[in-house]
């Protein structure tokens, strides 16, 4: 699953290829994968998803805060080992390239969080009840992530 949609995923390996390669087939939701060693597969999936994601968040980002009217300094999608997002003191977001592996409503919520934190450089109830009147069900997000976190963390680790 990214961002929703499934995709297949298809390898080719084979000896005569010279270089790895990734073929993201949009309009028939398949990858594929050439490469001449299997030890090459993971990373290379890896790479091509992470390059997509940050495409894409930056994107999402991009639009939320405008929509807002938050200007986050510098956006950032990153390979972060157990947060799904922050927002540094010189108003950077960051976010978890893995956020592309969950539902939607889940980059929602990370991205409405960090961006509140522009506002709120805490977690208080000014902070929690801005995230409230931005994203009425965010608890159930909370909630999703907290189940779900440890198995997506997992994914291409
Ligand atoms: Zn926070």
């Amino acid at each position: 699953m990214f961002f929703e949609k499934e995709y297949s995923i298809n390898t080719i390996i084979n000896n005569d290829i010279e270089k790895t390669k990734v073929y993201w087939d949009e309009s028939s939701k398949q990858i594929f994968l050439m490469c001449r060693n299997e030890t090459y597969i993971k990373v290379l999936l890896k790479s091509k998803i992470v390059e997509k994601s940050k495409k894409k968040l930056i994107e999402i980002t991009k639009e939320k805060a405008k929509y807002y009217k938050l200007q986050p300094k510098k956006i950032y999608v990153k390979d972060q080992k157990s947060r799904w997002g922050s927002c540094s003191s010189k108003g950077n977001i960051n976010l978890n390239w893995r956020l592309s592996l969950c539902p939607l409503f889940i980059t929602e919520y990370v991205t409405i969080h960090e961006l509140v934190h522009l506002i709120h450089f805490n977690h208080s109830k000014n902070f929690w009840e801005k995230v409230h009147e931005l994203m009425k069900n965010y608890q159930i997000a909370k909630n999703w992530l907290r189940r779900n976190q440890k198995d997506i963390f997992l994914i291409l680790t």
